[in-house]
């Protein structure tokens, strides 16, 4: 069994998909090495809707199908080298075809897009009421989610104003924006959520809401603050370095 590694060597970057359009829900991809490991299989793709698991996502989840059957996807991985981001898609089962039609859980993948776009404006809402820099040491977004920002737990007015700021940026409906920075520009930006980076990476994607800072980010986001719903605070607790800031989405009105 090769390594993920080893299984793109002769094969260009993944095209990812979820990128440019983190709303496509189904797309054709062409299937280019496939390894059975028992009675799963590794899949390499010219392209992909799944977001892989990785900085502090879990990973999408979803389906690939073929003219005469389908197979769910446990998990897609994904990995930086010199020739760019890879994903791999670990399969149930197998897959006899050269062509697929992958199918993302979107429900899924919509808590995350909220969960995740939420964790974005609570930095800037802490940063806002604070007047101190949000540095964020990691984050979960699956069941519980949570996010670690370095420095002292702040004060009770502090988180208040900020969830009052967020409450009021996302009626205020504001937009997205997505560039793509050199990596020197992105110097003195906010750390990126991709754990190593490799020297060769020359570009990154980055992302910023309304008129705030940008910030690095390869992950899926909402179009607009609306979509949230709200966000609902479940508590504050010390993590080494700093605090940990548990919260969930909720619909605005639930
Ligand atoms: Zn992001």
């Amino acid at each position: 069994m090769p390594t993920l590694q080893e299984m793109t060597v002769g094969f260009p970057a993944t095209d990812l998909l979820y990128l440019r359009d983190a709303y496509l829900r189904r797309e054709a991809a062409k299937v280019l090495r496939v390894e059975l490991d028992g009675k799963r299989s590794y899949v390499l793709l010219d392209r992909t809707i799944f977001h892989p698991k990785g900085g502090g996502q879990p990973s999408d989840r979803g389906w690939l199908e073929w003219e005469t059957g389908s197979a769910t996807l446990r998990k897609a991985m994904g990995f930086w080298d010199d020739r760019g981001f890879f994903v791999l898609h670990y399969l149930e089962g197998r897959l006899p075809a050269d062509r697929v039609q992958m199918r993302l859980d979107w429900d899924f993948r919509y808590l995350l897009m909220r969960r995740h776009t939420a964790a974005h404006l609570m930095d800037h809402c802490l940063q806002e009421a604070s007047g101190t820099k949000s540095v964020t040491l990691g984050s979960w977004l699956g069941d519980q989610p949570y996010v670690d920002y370095a420095g002292s737990v702040p004060k009770e007015e502090d988180v208040k104003l900020a969830l009052d700021l967020a409450e009021r940026y996302i009626s205020d409906d504001l937009p997205l924006h997505f560039a793509v920075f050199s990596a020197s520009d992105v110097v003195g930006l906010a750390p990126p959520n991709e754990e190593r980076l490799p020297r060769g990476v020359s570009e990154l994607r980055v992302v910023k809401i309304g008129d705030f800072e940008w910030i690095p980010c390869g992950g899926t986001h909402l179009r607009s603050t609306r979509e949230i719903g709200s966000i609902q605070l479940k508590g504050i607790s010390g993590v080494p370095g700093g605090y940990r800031f548990w919260f969930d989405v909720a619909d605005p009105y639930a």
